[in-house]
Parts: structure tokens; C-alpha cells; sequence
């Protein structure tokens, strides 16, 4: 069993961490707001007051933090994890973070004789409690490899794409399409309740079509019921089809689709719904409709 450094207990943090310390894993955590630690702790992991702590306690060091901002933050400040890190350590991003900034802590944790993984995820919190992520990963394959054992205890599907960036990219490939599958959803749901269907068989349905994915089989409920607490706020969808944005403008690639739901998202923000799932969507398309359930 290995001994992990754990930076980030937030809504994927949280379960993610949890299934490490469940898996037999010695489990050392740091979280900006330490009360959130709590549940984490309660079930074996070892609180630490610092990234850095977090670093020179694992050998291996894993990050899951909202943004490129804050993964800098917690890993080059003076207590961030780079400063806690010494020969032979892997650390382990799991964000989904821009290549740019992802490149740059690369260099900083290679300068320290250490490997960096990106490993962003796909799936949501409840594959984060169910253990059931899938994890896209590139870097050094060795290090991969190491980090296999790990991995396992976070979700069954895990994939190589290649010794740099690739799994950056491969995650807001993977995101434009969730983010816009999610606005065709509110078009098709709003279109339907307008005439007079009811919203859970339309969603039922859909779930149960030819265009069925986990992702509208996961959102049935709470476009049905209309509870959009965050399993994926809006906030950080919108920062997902940003970095996507930019990929797409460095190869020329138009994205149309994943600009028009990036404004949608965005206008759901201004509306005060930043923090909640980004399925929000349907809600805010009912609203301009003027329909009320
Ligand atoms: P979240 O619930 O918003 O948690 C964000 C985490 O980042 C928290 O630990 C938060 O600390 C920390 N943080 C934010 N700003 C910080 C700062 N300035 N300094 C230090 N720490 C800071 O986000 P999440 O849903 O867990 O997502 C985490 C990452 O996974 C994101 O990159 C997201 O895009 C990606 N992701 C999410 C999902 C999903 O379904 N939620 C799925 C796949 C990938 P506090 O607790 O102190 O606020």
C-alpha cells in the first residue's frame, strides 16, 4: 500500500480521497477550508496543514483542485507542494487544468527529480463515490504505470494518450461534448413540457433513445424534479469550455456549438445559478420561455 499525498477536497475530492483511504491506502490531506476534511479524516486519512506537508509525506502527491490558478497556487507557493517534494516522488493532477499551466508545473516538479501525471477524469461525483471514474492519463509511462495500483481504487477504465500533454486535451475534447449534449437536452425537455408532455417521461425517454448515455440517464432526476444541486457547477463547466476554446482557436478548429453553450452557461451564471449543475440549463431555458411547471 502507498503512502499518498491527497491537495483538494472538494465535490470530487472528498470521495475520491475517501475510496483511497478505504482501499488500505496511508492517506495524508490538505483542503484550503480544513472543515472539509472532516468526513475524510472520520474514515482514516491524516490531516496535514500544508500542501508541502501533503508532498513530503506521499510518495505519491495527488492534486484536485478547481482551476490552472489554484493548481499553481497550492503547488509553487512557499508552502505549495513543490517545496515539499524530493527525488523520485510522483505527483498526480487529477484537475482538468489548461496544457499551458499544466506544462508549467511539469517543469517545476521535473526540476525537483520527479515524475508529473496529468490524469484528469471523466465521470462524475457519483462514479467518485462508486469508484467507478474513468481516468485519461499521459506523462512518463513508468510513472504511470507505478501510479496503476492507485488508480485502480478511483475507477476500473483508466487510458495512456502519450508522453506530454494529451490527456489535457483529450479531457475538454471529452467536456464540450457533455456541456453540449446538456444543451440539447434543455431544448429538447422545454420544447416538449411547452406542449404539454411530462418532463420525466420526456427525460425517461431520451434516456432510453438512440442518443441514451450514462449523461442523460445521470441527469433524469434532476432535470425532472428540478434539483440542480452541483454534481458540475456551471463555474467550472464554463472554465472547461474556455480551455476548449483556446485549443480549438491554436489548431483552427471552430467550435461553434461549444460557444453557443458556453454563453448559455454564462448567462445561467448571471442569473445567479454559477453554483449549481450545469444542467441548470433547462431550467434557465424555461424561465426566457415563460413556462412554469
Ligand atoms: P469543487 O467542488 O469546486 O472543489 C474545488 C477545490 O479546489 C476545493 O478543494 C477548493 O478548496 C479548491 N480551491 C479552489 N480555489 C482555491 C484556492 N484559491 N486555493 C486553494 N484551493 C482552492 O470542484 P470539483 O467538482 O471537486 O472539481 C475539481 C476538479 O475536477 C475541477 O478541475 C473540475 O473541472 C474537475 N472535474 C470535476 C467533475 C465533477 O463532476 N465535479 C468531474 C470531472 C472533473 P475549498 O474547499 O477551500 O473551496
Amino acid at each position: 500500500m502507498a503512502k499518498i499525498g491527497w491537495i483538494g477536497l472538494g465535490n470530487m475530492g472528498i470521495p475520491m480521497s475517501q475510496n483511497l483511504v478505504k482501499a488500505g491506502h496511508e492517506v495524508f490531506v490538505w483542503n484550503r477550508t480544513k472543515s472539509k476534511a472532516d468526513g475524510v479524516v472520520a474514515v482514516g486519512a491524516k490531516w496535514v496543514d500544508t500542501p508541502k506537508a501533503a508532498a513530503e509525506a506521499g510518495d505519491f502527491v495527488f492534486t484536485m483542485v478547481a482551476d490552472g490558478p489554484t493548481l499553481h497556487a497550492v503547488s509553487l507557493e512557499k508552502d505549495g507542494l513543490v517545496a515539499g517534494l524530493s527525488s523520485g516522488k510522483i505527483i498526480v493532477d487529477m484537475s482538468t487544468v489548461s496544457v499551458e499551466d499544466s506544462a508549467k508545473i511539469n517543469k517545476e516538479v521535473e526540476a525537483k527529480g520527479c515524475k508529473f501525471l496529468r490524469a484528469p477524469v471523466t465521470g462524475s461525483t457519483m462514479m467518485a463515490a462508486s469508484a467507478a471514474l474513468g481516468i485519461l492519463a499521459s506523462g512518463d509511462r513508468e510513472a504511470y504505470e507505478k501510479a496503476l495500483s492507485v488508480f485502480q481504487c478511483l475507477g476500473a477504465r483508466h487510458f495512456y494518450l502519450g508522453g506530454g500533454e494529451e490527456a489535457r486535451v483529450m479531457k475538454l475534447s471529452l467536456n464540450l461534448m457533455i456541456a453540449t449534449t446538456m444543451q440539447m437536452q434543455a431544448e429538447a425537455v422545454v420544447m416538449a413540457e411547452k406542449a404539454g408532455l411530462n418532463v420525466a417521461q420526456v427525460c425517461e425517454i431520451i434516456a432510453n433513445s438512440a442518443v441514451g448515455s450514462p449523461l442523460t440517464g445521470y441527469k433524469k432526476v434532476p432535470i425532472s424534479t428540478g434539483d440542480y444541486k452541483p454534481a458540475f457547477s456551471v463555474k467550472l463547466m464554463i472554465k472547461d469550455l474556455k480551455l476548449a476554446e483556446e485549443v480549438g482557436a491554436q489548431y483552427g478548429v471552430k467550435l461553434e456549438s461549444t460557444s453557443l453553450t458556453r454563453n448559455r452557461l454564462e448567462l445561467a451564471s448571471e442569473k445567479g445559478y454559477g453554483e449549481m449543475d450545469f444542467s441548470v440549463l433547462t431550467k434557465l431555458l424555461e424561465e426566457e420561455s415563460k413556462y412554469t411547471r
